[in-house]
């Protein structure tokens, strides 16, 4: 066996782009160079409903969104977005909002500067800005918009939305190659160019290149992939990456986690969103813990403290183990709003539940702190783990409720004391 050669560590690429500056009062959230990967999310409330949508928006941002967007369609709508605003800032949120724009932007933009104003991101799709003659003064005068009020500016194209003039010509200029290409890589082309001489348009115009943000978005994995890592070396601004239509429940989740992750690791994408449809019930904020799980897995940021659960197996007869990983998750999550700021750097702890003593203890020693509890005939006993070492064994009814209590503490006194210095 050769013992000479060390395994190298696997580790997210670096891209070098462009970081541009997302505003809202104090907070600015950088977006690409060195910043993190951001997590943005969408609502899907009616934007008149200025309450509904700031309710949303708040519920978001406390999720672990860093920028939200939401619709702006109608004049309606952008007359709601400064009470939407309005009412974030009463409430102490500041995430930044992001304008969705289609065919009227425009209009909008121009004629409601209070919209335009509260704003804090502009997101034009070029294939949904006017036709002919139209298209690029209307694209002009949202960019006109961005210039002068200042606001970064996402220019995310669609393939069901593709401009289907720029499309018609390249597919003309295939057909009288010596040997065509396949459809798809036309298609890839077009999403490409559109997004990139959009991009170099916008600039001519006045927008600074530190203003871009660019999307290109597909729904297929595969062509996703293909799109952002040929994007990534068309440009150097930064890019916004997602599946769009991703889909709902398991399906979604996988398919926008394998997509993400292969980009990711090769250090394309500055800011994510997980583009899922709500399964009936389930909360808006879902998109948000898994664009923060798939960033976290990834070791590329921490959001909540992660809990390392073995799968179960025939060891495990009772419910306990599962019971109890689900109640220290959940709990670890909801107290993340107030521990985000009490306890800095508790987002970075590990918790181990281990269901029997095959790799119980071990991995618990791992984690920073960790249970591994009786597995079938196992004797009814339960040692803690923290920080490597073993602390203390949990007997009886009631070892969910002090493993919770030991939990705390150990937050308490390690990152507590982390706030106060
Ligand atoms: S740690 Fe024990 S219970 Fe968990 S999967 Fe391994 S053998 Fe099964």
């Amino acid at each position: 066996m050769d013992f000479l050669t060390p395994v190298d560590a696997a580790a997210p690429r670096v891209r070098n782009s462009y970081q541009a500056h997302v505003r809202w009062g104090a907070r600015d959230v950088t977006v690409g160079g060195d910043a993190p990967v951001r997590v943005q999310s969408m609502t899907n409330t009616d934007t008149v409903d200025a309450i509904g949508t700031a309710i949303q928006v708040k519920e978001l941002a406390l999720a672990g969104s860093e920028m939200v967007r939401i619709t702006v369609n109608t004049p309606e709508a952008a007359q709601a977005v400064p009470y939407i605003r309005e009412q974030l800032d009463r409430m102490g949120i500041d995430v930044p909002l992001v304008g969705d724009f289609h065919y009227n932007g425009h209009r909008l933009l121009t004629e409601f500067p209070a919209c335009a104003e509260a704003l804090s991101k502009y997101r034009i799709n070029p294939g949904n800005v006017g036709k002919g003659d139209k298209r690029d003064r209307q694209f002009g005068q949202m960019i006109e918009a961005a210039v002068r009020w200042n606001k970064a500016v996402r220019i995310g194209v669609n393939w069901g939305s593709l401009d289907q003039e720029l499309l018609a010509g390249l597919m003309d200029e295939n057909s009288r190659r010596a040997v065509p290409w396949d459809a798809k890589p036309v298609m890839y082309q077009a999403l490409i160019t559109s997004a990139v001489e959009s991009a170099k348009l916008a600039e001519s115009m006045g927008l600074a290149p530190e203003q871009i943000i660019l999307s290109c978005k597909v729904s297929g994995v595969q062509d996703l992939i293909s799109v952002y890592r040929a994007l990534s070396q068309r440009c150097r601004y930064a890019l916004h990456l997602g599946l769009t239509e991703a889909g709902m429940g398991t399906k979604g989740t996988v398919a926008s986690s394998a997509a993400l992750a292969v980009l990711l690791q090769e250090g394309i994408g500055d800011t994510i969103r997980v583009s899922l449809t709500p399964q009936p019930g389930e909360a808006r904020t879902q998109e948000v813990v898994v664009a923060s799980e798939i960033l976290q897995a990834l070791g590329l940021r921490s959001f909540v403290p992660s809990v390392t659960a073995c799968p179960g197996c025939g060891r495990t007869t009772s419910t306990t183990f599962q019971e109890l990983t689900k109640q220290i998750d959940d709990f670890l999550r909801a107290q993340m709003p107030v521990w985000r700021k009490q306890y800095p750097g508790v987002e970075a702890m590990k918790v181990a539940v281990m269901g029997c003593i095959v790799n119980g203890p071990g991995e618990s020693k791992h984690a920073d702190i960790g249970i591994s509890l009786p597995g079938t005939g196992e004797a009814p006993a339960a040692p803690v783990y923290i920080d490597g070492e073993k602390s203390v064994t949990l007997r009886g009814d009631n070892i969910a409720q002090e493993f919770q209590v030991i939990v705390e503490n150990y937050i308490a006194k390690r990152f507590g004391a982390a706030a106060i210095a």
